[in-house]
This record gives C-alpha cells, structure tokens and sequence, in this order.
C-alpha cells in the first residue's frame, strides 16, 4: 500500500508538471491517425510526453512501448488524471483493440512493429469484420483470401468500417478455406488502407455525418508476415478481439476509477427543482435513485473485475456483460439528460442555437447505436447464457 502512495504522489507531481492546460477538460484525444490533425500545440506536448514514459498504453509491457504499469497503478494514475481533468494522451482502435489482441496472439516481430507504433501514436486502424450479409452472423462472411506464396489476395467488401477513411491499417478477419466448416476456414490477418486494391466509400448517415463506410477488395494484398495467429484459425483470435472491443482493460479501468460524484441529481433538481434538499418531483426521484444505484453498482463492478484480472489482461466472455449492462445504463443517461433538457433538445425546436443541447441530443442519438455496434446486445444475450451461464444451445 505504501508503496502504491509513493506512486500517487509521484504520479501526482509528474501529471501537474507535464499535463499542459489544453490537454485538460474536454478536447482532442489523438487517435494515431496520421490523416488527422492535431490542432492544439498541446496536445502534441501531451502526447509526446506520455508516449515517452509509456503512459499512452499504461499496463502494456515497456519493452513494446507501454508503462509497464500493474492494474492498481494504472488505477490510480487514471484518478490523478482525472482529478486535474487530464485527457487521455491516446485512444482508438489500436489502443483499444488489435493492440491487446496483437500482444496475445502475434509474433514478436508483429509486436516490435505493430504494437510499437500503436503506443507512439503512429498510426490509426479500422476494423474489417462487418460485411453485407454477414452482422451478427460474422462467421458467415464471404471477403475471400488467396494465399500467394509470401501474401494473401483479397477480394470482397466489409460494411459499417468505422473510421476507414481516417485509418492507416485494418485488421480484418477474410475466409481461407472456402471448402471448411462455417468458423474453420477463417484468417486474421492486417493489411495498410492506402493500397490500389482498397477503396473506401463513406456511408452518409440522416445527420449529413459519415463516421462509417463501405470497404472494397479487389486483389487488395495483405503480407503473410501480417497474419494473426495461424491460418485458418483465425475466428480464436477475432472473438478474442471483440472481447477487448466490448470491455477491455481501457475501458474496464476508466470506469473503474471513475468518481463517486454525478451530475445526474444536480441536473433533475436544475431542471424540475429542489424540495429540502431533494428533487422535487416523485417520479424523477425514482428513476434518478435507480439509475445513481445502479451506476454506482456497475462501477464496482468494474473495479471488481479489475482488481481480479491478470494485469492488463482482459476478461472472457463477462465482457459481455458488462457490454450489455454498460450500453444499457448509457443511453439511460442520456434518455434522462434529453428529458430534463425538454423538447428543443429533440431538435424539436430548429432554430435552437444551444450548444449543450446540440452537443446532447448527437451524443443521445449515437448512443442508440451502443446496444448495437461490437455485436448487439441481442447476441452478448445468448453469449452469457452459453459461455458464462453454461445454458445448452
Ligand atoms: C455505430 C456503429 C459502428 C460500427 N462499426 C463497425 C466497424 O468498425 N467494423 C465492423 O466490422 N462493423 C461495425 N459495425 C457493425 C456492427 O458490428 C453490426 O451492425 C452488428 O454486428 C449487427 O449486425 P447487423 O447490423 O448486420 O444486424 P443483423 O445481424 O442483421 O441483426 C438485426 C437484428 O436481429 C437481431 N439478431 C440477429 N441474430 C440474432 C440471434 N441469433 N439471436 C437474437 N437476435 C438476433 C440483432 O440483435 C438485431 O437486433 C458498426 C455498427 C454500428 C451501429
């Protein structure tokens, strides 16, 4: 424990001294991405600065660029952070994902160079899982790879490719052996986007925005060197992937040391008033208590389960779990914020100029898509009955 404080206070000193005021508060988080730009000068400070104490990927090992950091100390440098409102240096899909995913299942040399570069915010990636046909059925996907001696050939399309326009490399799981049975036949395997066999068309959505996109492959090359885990054998490294993506390490510890305070009370009794002390209204008084208790609840949770985890390591299927719950108790957050705010933050009202009820109802209308995306909660459902619960299929 003692020795835990001395890291607090340390880590403390350290984050004053070198978290400048533009990482602080809401802002920029860079991705890696080397198609975006990061506007703020501090942000760059930021970010090079934590990738040189290895704190962009806090518990990986340092010899692949990480902290090198145990659970309860990365804990703890995320409360400090918090508590001088720092934003993380880094986040994306490589931080969050094929990063973990690559420090299980690839090769040493995969790591020197893939995991290295994701930890110096050298580049972003997307996920190729997704395609027309093939959602929550993933195993029936059709992209097919020829191997080629020292490559593979691609050719096929994903859908709902997050980010590829602003992605550098995808990691994308593509069928092998077409003669095989359904989850047998499939490869992981990582391929850079800028390449003439990849083309990438942006999926418009009713807001005007395009977060998503189609992908194509034709005769697209992926290197042997960069496939995952063995050849077709890829589904084991995929569902391991989607593990970390539904509640990896980053995500588990950000919840777990999150604080105590809310500004869910503060907002019903702004909104419907204040009665000695308490919201004034029955009804809301109920449903805010069930959702502070139930908020409180799934932090502890989290903080369980990280507490019980191998360090850094992600959990198995309970991912699923806290998938489900934690996109559930989200978009109950922001069903209560939309409320409260009243109908002109439905956009109701066109000509509203209010920032914090544009900025509400966009952060209100994506979250419908958590329950979705990473696999719907519909599936994590029958995940839980099979792999934690034991039920027969
Ligand atoms: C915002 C967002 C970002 C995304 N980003 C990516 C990305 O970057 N890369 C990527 O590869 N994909 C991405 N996706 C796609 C996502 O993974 C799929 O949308 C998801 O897996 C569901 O597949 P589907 O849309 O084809 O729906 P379908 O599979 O057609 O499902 C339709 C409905 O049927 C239900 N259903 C289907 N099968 C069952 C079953 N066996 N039991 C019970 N209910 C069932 C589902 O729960 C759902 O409600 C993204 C999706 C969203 C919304």
């Amino acid at each position: 424990m003692a020795e835990l404080d001395t890291f607090r206070e340390e880590t403390r000193a350290w984050l004053e001294e070198n978290c400048p005021p533009g990482a602080r508060g809401p802002g920029q988080v860079p991705n890696g991405s080397t198609k975006v730009k990061i506007a703020n000068p501090d942000v760059r400070v930021w970010l090079d600065r934590m990738i040189e104490r290895g704190w962009t990927v806090p518990t990986w090992p340092k010899e692949y660029g990480g902290g090198g950091l145990s659970n309860a100390e990365y804990l703890v440098l995320l409360q400090e952070m918090r508590r001088i409102g720092a934003r993380p240096a880094l986040s994306g899909f490589g931080t969050s994902m094929i990063g973990p995913t690559l420090l299980e299942f690839g090769t040493e040399d995969q790591k020197q160079l893939h995991v290295r570069r994701i930890a110096q915010a050298e580049v972003e990636w997307c996920q190729g899982y997704s395609e027309p046909g093939s959602g929550s059925d993933l195993a029936s996907l059709r992209t097919r790879a020829e191997d080629r001696g020292d490559h593979f050939v691609i050719n096929g399309a994903k859908i709902w490719t997050s980010g590829a326009h602003l992605a550098d490399w995808m990691f994308a799981l593509v069928r092998t052996d077409p003669d095989a049975s359904k989850h047998d036949g499939i490869s992981f395997v990582l391929l850079p986007v800028d390449q003439d066999g990849v083309t990438i068309k942006p999926i418009q959505m009713i807001s005007g925005e395009s977060p998503f996109n189609q992908v194509f492959f034709d005769n697209a090359i992926a290197q042997k060197s960069d496939l995952v885990g063995e050849l077709n054998k890829g589904w084991t490294v995929g569902k391991r992937l989607l593990q970390h993506e539904r509640s990896g390490m980053e995500s588990l510890a950000a919840g777990a040391a999150a604080s105590e305070e809310t500004t869910v009370p503060d907002m019903a009794k702004d909104s419907v008033g204040e009665a000695d002390g308490r919201i004034a209204d029955n009804g809301w008084r109920s449903r805010v208590a069930s959702y502070e208790i139930n908020s409180r609840a799934f932090t502890l949770a989290q903080r369980r389960a990280v507490e019980e985890a191998k360090d850094g390591a992600t959990p198995g299927p309970v991912t699923s779990i806290f998938k489900v719950y934690g996109s559930e108790l989200m978009q109950e957050y922001y069903s209560i914020a939309m409320e409260l705010r009243g109908w002109e933050a439905y956009g109701v009202d066109p000509t509203t100029t209010d920032q914090g009820d544009i900025e509400m109802q966009k952060q209100w209308l994506f979250n419908r898509a958590s329950s979705i995306y990473s696999g719907s909660n519909e599936i994590q459902r029958n995940i839980i009955a099979k792999r934690v619960l034991g039920l027969p299929d």
